[in-house]
């Protein structure tokens, strides 16, 4: 009996038949019963699909963060390791978020297209007015700090993030007697991955059907700007992983890429085929202090909290992949929009586990913070496997360059 495809096969497969269906549609008169039988089931099933990511969205970034940062109460650390870690991670995914927005910046795929599809989508999204430097930093400030559950009742995934990542450094600082409220944010990151796991399941169908409502209302040209983007996103991971970061590592530590690179290759090639940094974990902490020759008490502090916190591909991707959806929705985004776009592709990158495609399920806050349609999604998704595995291979990357570096600067030898 032959063997059912895997989810990445189903997606795709899903992926191949909307577009089948989509083009059937979109060459059928506009009056033709078959559009008027089968738009609206599309538009519903990839609507509901879309309305699933933004559903877990909230619970997951809040148990994702907070007990990201709560596990930070775990270690020992002296000062030096901490800040220097945390340093580190803020430093290169930023540079990330800023390559990727630069790089769409500077090849614009996408531009000039203005799908009517998510035009339609964004009259529900907050104001794209641009504001001034003063209004937007009150309105930003303001915004930053706000009731919890307000915030999570409304769907806004800033502030959550902000009370997240106060709640965890609270933790953290009390150590022993919050351990089961620690606990409980574990158990609840947890029952969120078995939630996403399911919905992930369901993406065949919401695929298709985004897909299929996408392609039947379009025109051609959106594919030529797929590929225009792939190209791009790839080439950004490329110049990030094969010359930002082992320049920087260079730059502190002295260690020779070439060295570095066939050191890590088991990491790397474990992370580019499972497309999670989590389940590369095991492997990343061996090369690390097997064949780097990192202290294992630096590496056992920097690699796990990296996995899920540090992910340099997906704050870079996710910033790139917005620029791209507001050149598909014909929207120009000025500096501070694109500022806010970079911080929360960061945000996002922090938020998401290491799991494939996680970053698409924070792709939802990246896009609703400057009201892009999150319904982009539906383009995104089909060709995220090949991204994804890309983007991994750097997250994992940039955790072992950082555990290189701390551990440079810590001071400690290689067996401590
Ligand atoms: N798959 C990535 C990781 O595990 C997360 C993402 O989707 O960007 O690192």
């Amino acid at each position: 009996m032959p063997r059912r495809p895997g989810l990445n096969g189903q997606i795709l497969l899903a992926a191949l038949a909307g577009l089948l269906v989509g083009v059937y549609l979109n060459l059928a008169a506009d009056d033709s019963p078959a559009r008027a039988v089968w738009l609206p089931p599309l538009q519903l099933l990839g609507g509901l699909f879309v309305d699933l990511l933004k559903m877990v969205l909230v619970p997951l970034v809040l148990a994702s963060v907070a007990s990201g940062v709560a596990s930070l109460g775990d270690h020992e650390q002296s000062d030096r390791i901490w800040r220097t870690t945390l340093l580190y991670y803020l430093g290169t995914t930023a540079l990330a978020a800023g390559l990727g927005l630069g790089l769409m910046n500077l090849f614009a795929p996408g531009q000039g297209l203005s799908l009517a599809m998510f035009r339609d989508a964004m009259g529900s999204g907050p104001a794209l007015a641009p504001l001034g430097l003063g209004e937007f930093l009150t309105h930003f400030l303001h915004g930053l700090f706000v009731n919890p559950f307000k915030a999570m009742a409304e769907g806004a995934v800033m502030p959550t993030v902000v009370f997240a990542l106060l709640l965890g450094l609270a933790i953290a600082r009390l150590g022993e007697s919050a351990s089961r409220l620690r606990q409980l944010l574990d158990d609840a990151l947890n029952v969120m991955l078995v939630l996403i796991g399911g919905i992930m399941r369901l993406a065949p169908i919401g695929v298709f059907a985004l897909l299929a409502h996408l392609v039947a209302t379009q025109t051609t040209a959106l594919f030529a700007s797929l590929a225009g983007f792939i190209a791009v996103a790839v080439g950004g991971l490329l110049i990030h992983g094969l010359v930002l970061l082992p320049g920087l590592l260079w730059l502190l530590t002295r260690h020779r890429p070439r060295a570095f690179y066939g050191h890590a290759q088991e990491a790397l090639l474990t992370a580019f085929a499972t497309c999670s940094s989590s389940a590369t974990l095991a492997v990343t902490l061996r090369v690390a202090c097997e064949h780097l020759r990192v202290a294992p008490r630096v590496a056992r502090f920097v690699l796990p909290l990296g996995a899920t916190v540090n992910m340099d591909g997906t704050a870079l991707y996710e910033a790139g992949a917005a620029l791209f959806v507001a050149n598909l929705a014909g929207v120009e985004l000025n500096l501070l929009q694109q500022l806010v776009v970079c911080l929360m592709a960061m945000l996002a990158s922090v938020g998401a586990p290491g799991l494939p495609s996680a970053g698409m399920v924070t792709m939802v806050m990246v896009l609703q913070s400057v009201g892009l349609p999150v319904e982009a999604i539906g383009i995104l998704l089909p060709i995220d496997r090949l991204i994804d595995a890309v983007r991994t291979a750097v997250n994992v990357e940039g955790d072992l360059v950082g555990s290189l570096i701390v551990h440079r600067v810590s001071g400690l030898p290689a067996d401590d």
